[in-house]
């Protein structure tokens, strides 16, 4: 049997913006050098909304996440409008479990909107493409980035992400073809 590369599979997790996703789908299978299928009708699980928090636990999400999966190697990349976090952590914009090849976005803190500010969707989809990016270059085991321009470079919110390029730095990159 012919080898086949493993793919990345986008996940809208509840109501996501399909043009945006298939958008996404698109620009990040060439970065990656992976085809991407996008799995589609997966709700966000509620076992992972804490009442007191009114927040989505972000650990169980990607324990479901990894249920889906069709081989080990596949790389999950989740999208959803809930507010994530982590026990420790007020808040997260993302989160990547590497060893199971899981990731989760949320939009919700990168949305003009949560900052009282207009909507825009170039600029959304902006954030979205440098956290897919930075989350799957997280599982290519890639470990952060300390040059604030590259796209690899950790950001905690929407100022940090927009300061930086959609570009992997040519170290970054580096990694990538080794462990491809
Ligand atoms: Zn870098």
């Amino acid at each position: 049997m012919a080898f086949i590369k493993p793919k990345i599979v986008v996940v809208p997790l509840g109501e996501v913006d399909f043009m945006m996703v298939n958008k996404l789908a698109t620009n990040i299978g060439p970065v990656f050098n992976r085809s991407v299928d996008i799995l589609k009708g997966l709700k966000v699980p509620e076992e992972a909304y804490n009442v007191i928090r009114n927040q989505h636990y972000a650990t169980i999400i990607l324990s479901k996440l990894e249920r889906i999966k069709a081989n080990h190697k596949e790389k999950i990349l989740a999208i959803c409008e809930e507010d994530i976090y982590l026990p420790d952590e007020a808040y997260i914009l993302a989160h990547s479990d590497s060893v199971a090849g899981t990731a989760i976005v949320s939009l919700y803190r990168i949305r003009q909107e949560f900052y009282g500010l207009p909507e825009d969707d170039t600029k959304i989809y902006s954030r979205l493409y440098k956290q897919a990016i930075q989350q799957i270059a997280y599982l290519n085991n890639i470990a952060g980035c300390r040059n604030p321009i590259c796209v690899h470079y950790y950001s905690t919110n929407m100022m940090d992400i927009d300061s930086k390029s959609e570009k992997l730095c040519d170290i970054c990159k580096r990694q990538l073809v080794k462990k491809k």
